[in-house]
């Protein structure tokens, strides 16, 4: 794990190393990355861990050279990454983050087991993930993904709390294009107990013409919105939650999922007319061995619209990290 110092690094670990990522009979052994001035938290934080005599957890190991940290790894969790600061241009955030996950991509390529699965948490987490797999030209690119399971959970949270029924009803809701307020969370495939999401929500508020208006005006923008809803609300960025979505999306990719799909932002082979090579959320599954886009959906008009505005701004950092020359 990169970024152990942080605050989602705080609300990550101890729950790995109870068993919620990989199950309560699989040990686990952490190697935490940080900058030199992150060393100190992270060590605090392997101080309480010790505290906690977990009884899965084999090791703890801080360092802050990738090429250790990455040695032998099975799974990268790449949560630390450079923060937009005031005043700061797109291109400088991006150069920024591709001096960290280029070579992050470089260590991993060299040093992490041959099964090695990433996913990356840090912002801008789809091009993040772009410019790591870019940099890992021996791991399948398929092993490389972005997190948009909080994007996908926030989405089923907000329609089933609209629907009044439990969240484990919901089937079918998916998150297209970038982890950014340009997302397309999207139900026109999605269910509740078996029936149309769409019909439920028009006979709860009145008719399609007000279910259609409660999307585009208050579902999709508040899951879009969330992130800054919980900074203005608890006065910083959310934690435990991001944690526990990335948890969600690495013990499904390994153990597979169950009840449909969910969402993960996985490298475009042209799925869905998504450019080539662009890291876009859309609906996957995994049988265990690794997530794979859910091909064949349609979306109207209006769904595609909504994609392609996200794609576009995909495109745009894409291409805007290519004028920096990384890729
Ligand atoms: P957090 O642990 O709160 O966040 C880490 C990253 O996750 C940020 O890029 C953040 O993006 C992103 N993120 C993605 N989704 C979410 C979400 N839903 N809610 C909140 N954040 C989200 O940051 P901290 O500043 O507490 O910790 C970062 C740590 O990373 C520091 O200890 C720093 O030293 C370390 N770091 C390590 C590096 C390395 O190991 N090489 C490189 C750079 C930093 P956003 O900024 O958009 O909120």
């Amino acid at each position: 794990m990169t970024g152990a110092g942080g605050q989602i690094g705080y609300a990550l670990l101890f729950r790995i190393a109870a068993g919620a990522m990989l199950g309560t009979d699989r040990p686990v052994r952490l190697r935490l990355l940080e900058i030199p001035q992150g060393i100190a938290a992270a060590e605090g934080t392997a101080l309480e861990l010790q505290d906690c005599a977990f009884p899965l957890l084999r090791d703890v190991e801080i360092t802050d050279d990738p090429a250790v940290a990455f040695e032998g790894a099975n799974i990268a969790l790449l949560v630390g990454a450079r923060p937009r600061t005031a005043g700061m241009e797109r291109a400088d955030l991006l150069a920024a983050n591709a001096g960290i996950f280029g070579p992050q991509g470089a260590a991993l390529n060299e040093a992490a087991a041959d099964d090695v699965r990433v996913v990356v948490v840090g912002n801008p987490a789809n091009t993040n993930a772009l410019i790591a797999a870019a940099s890992a030209p021996d791991i399948p690119a398929e092993r490389f993904a972005a997190l948009t399971r909080l994007d996908h959970d926030r989405a089923l949270a907000q329609l089933a709390a609209k629907l009044a029924v439990p969240v484990r009803e919901l089937r079918g809701v998916t998150i297209w294009g970038n982890h950014s307020a340009t997302q397309f969370p999207d139900v026109a495939h999605a269910t509740v107990a078996g029936r149309p999401v769409l019909d439920a929500l028009a006979e709860r508020l009145g008719g399609a013409d007000a279910a259609i208006a409660w999307l585009d005006n208050e579902f999709i923008p508040r899951v879009a919105k969330r992130g800054a809803e919980i900074i203005s609300v608890r006065g910083s960025s959310s934690a435990a939650s991001a944690a526990n979505a990335a948890i969600a999306h690495m013990r499904d990719s390994i153990l597979g999922t169950r009840d449909g799909w969910t969402s993960a932002a996985l490298i475009s082979r042209g799925e869905y007319g998504v450019p080539e090579g662009i890291v876009s959320s859309f609906p996957v599954t995994s049988d265990g061995s690794g997530y794979r886009i859910v091909e064949g959906l349609d979306l109207d008009a209006r769904g595609r619209a909504l994609r392609d505005a996200s794609i576009a701004e995909l495109v745009a950092e894409r291409d805007a990290v290519r004028e920096l020359g990384v890729l």
